[in-house]
């Protein structure tokens, strides 16, 4: 009830002013958002690398309805590709794109702008040695989101995508994705989904996303363990089996279970975190909330404190 209240007011333009007005907002803000220029982003990611995690940075927006908008998130994007190049990071790090940020939602060819705009921002990642991995939406854009993605590969093999377990096609996706050289990112997904295409109960999610992982684990590609439950972290490295380290990587959201990401990397698997920046964070925000009712609990607490 908590979540899907929290998760309609996601999509929601007056919570949004509401939620974003209030000033007290920030620090909890700040506790999942590394800040809201690249300088933020690049200092951040510099504090992660130094304890030997590697990141996958986002610049936040979404439902971009402009195509000037979508130009400059891919303009921003160009320029922290950049700056992680100049800082020495690119190795260490990669970007991760939504595509509703860059066109996808116009009214006219917005999954045609889409795939151009992703198509300059894996450019510029090729030239820093970098790679892209593409952010999954609402269950509405899966379809078109896995036509962009095989269009991208065409150009550029490397370019990863986000599958969602809560999903019932995302077995089927798994298969589908699990050939030499895919790059697939497993999540249970953060949307609010209709009983007729998604799993509402977190134990036939948290099933699924086992079922899942057998399958990437088992396949060819480069599977990323994109979780913060122990449970899953734990069956995924057993089913890692005698995979090497270097053959799947773990990956956690900035700021929760930071010290989780330290033993994660300290033990010598690849850790990644993924690191939102930028002053669009009310959406990403609110999904966070919704994931967790302590973060709830956070949030209220603060505005009682603070
Ligand atoms: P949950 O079921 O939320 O949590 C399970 C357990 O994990 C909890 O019981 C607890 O033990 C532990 N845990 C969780 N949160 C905390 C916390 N804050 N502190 C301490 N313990 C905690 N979703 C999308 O829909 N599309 C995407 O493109 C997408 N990209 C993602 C990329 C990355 C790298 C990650 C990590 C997540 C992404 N997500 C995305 C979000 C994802 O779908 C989940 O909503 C989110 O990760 C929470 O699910 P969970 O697997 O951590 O498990």
């Amino acid at each position: 009830m908590l979540r899907s209240t929290l998760l309609a007011a996601a999509r929601s333009t007056g919570a949004r002013k509401l939620v974003e007005s209030t000033p007290f907002t920030r620090p909890v803000v700040d506790r999942f958002i590394a800040g809201e220029d690249v300088d933020a982003a690049i200092r951040a990611t510099g504090a992660l690398v130094a304890d030997g995690r590697t990141v996958t940075l986002d610049h936040l927006g979404e439902d971009t309805l402009d195509a000037e908008q979508a130009d400059a998130t891919v303009a921003a994007y160009g320029e922290l590709l950049s700056r992680l190049d100049t800082a020495g990071y690119a190795d260490r790090a990669e970007v991760s794109v939504k595509l509703s940020a860059v066109g996808r939602s116009l009214a006219e060819d917005g999954e045609k702008i889409a795939l151009e705009n992703a198509r300059r921002i894996c450019s510029a990642a090729e030239a820093v040695g970098t790679t892209v991995t593409l952010d999954m939406e609402d269950h509405t854009t899966t379809d078109s989101t896995l036509d962009v993605l095989r269009e991208l590969r065409v150009d550029f093999p490397w370019v990863g995508a986000v599958l969602q377990a809560y999903l019932k096609r995302t077995e089927q996706d798994c298969r589908d994705l699990a050939h030499a050289g895919s790059r697939v990112r497993l999540c249970k997904g953060a949307y609010q989904e209709p009983a007729s295409v998604a799993f509402q109960d977190k134990a036939d999610v948290d099933l699924s996303y086992v079922r899942c992982l057998k399958v990437l684990m088992a396949g060819e590609g480069y599977p990323m363990v994109a979780s913060h439950d122990p449970r899953m972290i734990a069956i995924a490295a057993d089913l890692a089996g005698t995979r090497p380290l270097d053959g799947y990587e773990f990956q956690m959201l900035y700021g929760i279970r930071p010290e989780e990401q330290k033993r994660i990397a300290a033990a010598g698997n690849t850790m990644r975190v993924y690191l939102p920046y930028g002053d669009e964070w009310y959406g990403y925000f609110m999904r966070r909330l919704a994931e967790r009712p302590a973060n709830v609990a956070f949030f209220l607490r603060s505005l009682v404190t603070t």
